[in-house]
């Protein structure tokens, strides 16, 4: 039975500042439907979220590096509703707990609020992706997933109880979220959030059909936009001096309220301190002081 886990690498994207880490995810598929959504373009019935066969006993034979950092997950939400009844991420942190494996949970749902007990005991951080504060915006982004107020709630919630949390500005796109971007970073760091990991649209040739689909209005100038980017990787980034200015705004934003930042994939070491760009050096502390 092959490996359960695998090693966190962006199609070798020459711009991922990522630590080492593996990539562990308990469902294939997600039913957030968000429409800028990289993982449709390689993964078939993406929108059906179905269980790894087997997860738990094939996790429970890993064998583990001393020091190993888990990203969960990385292809998708491994906080679905079905995780509600099935557990199945529940039992993967059980087990990572058990072995002292240090852990970094991406989501965009509160359901990892139900977690905490088992989070607090390990060296774990949650990063909740957080791309809009306007609920009529996000349902029209991110049709399946939790609104931005209980994202928000995830957060202050988790801090509650003692586990770290950072907060994913992810992805920026011009004319659509861009213009909030600093209220956006506020409205997190009131929450809890410690640290901000930001990234521009990278954009795959499905997404942005869908982009394009559901924003009429700002298709034209999108589209013009891309036409002054580069391919990378497989996805059309935005022209550098657009990414440098929406990570000018975060940068700014995360200076007033006090906390770290980094950029995910942009190329822009210059504005980045030593902080690892997906805030995983918050995984490390045992025994830390609810706030
Ligand atoms: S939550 Fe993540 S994996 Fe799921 S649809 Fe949205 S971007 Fe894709």
């Amino acid at each position: 039975m092959p490996s359960i886990l695998k090693p966190f690498d962006p199609w070798k994207n020459p711009l991922c500042t990522c630590p080492l880490k593996m990539s562990l995810n308990p469902y294939t598929g997600c039913p957030h439907g968000c429409l800028y959504c990289y993982a449709t373009s390689y993964i078939p019935r993406f929108s059906i979220c179905r269980p790894k066969a087997d997860l738990l006993r094939r996790l429970g034979r890993e064998r583990w590096e001393p020091g190993c950092l888990v990203s969960l997950s990385n292809s998708s939400d491994p906080y679905p509703p079905m995780e509600k009844d099935l557990k199945l991420t529940r039992g993967c942190l059980e087990i990572l707990r058990e072995k002292c494996i240090r852990v970094q949970v991406v989501t965009k749902s509160d359901i990892v609020c139900r977690d905490a007990d088992i989070l607090g005991q390990m060296p774990s951080v949650v990063s909740i992706t957080l791309t809009t504060l306007d609920e009529g915006l996000s349902r029209r982004l991110e049709p399946g997933a939790p609104l931005p107020k209980r994202r928000l709630f995830a957060m202050e919630a988790l801090r509650s109880k003692g586990v770290p949390v950072t907060v994913r500005v992810d992805p920026i796109i011009p004319f659509i979220n861009a213009q909030e971007i600093s209220e956006l970073v506020d409205a997190a760091c009131s929450a809890g959030a410690l640290h901000v990991t930001t990234s521009t649209y990278k954009a795959r040739p499905d997404s942005l059909r869908r982009i394009y689909l559901e924003f009429p209005d700002q298709a034209r100038t999108l589209k013009s936009l891309f036409s002054q980017g580069k391919r990378m990787g497989g996805s059309l980034y935005l022209p550098s001096e657009v990414r440098r200015i929406a990570m000018e705004a975060v940068a700014g934003a995360c200076r007033k309220a006090g906390v770290t930042f980094s950029a995910c994939r942009e190329g822009m070491q210059d504005m980045l301190g030593a902080i690892p760009c997906d805030g995983s050096h918050l995984a490390v502390i045992l025994q830390r002081e609810p706030v």
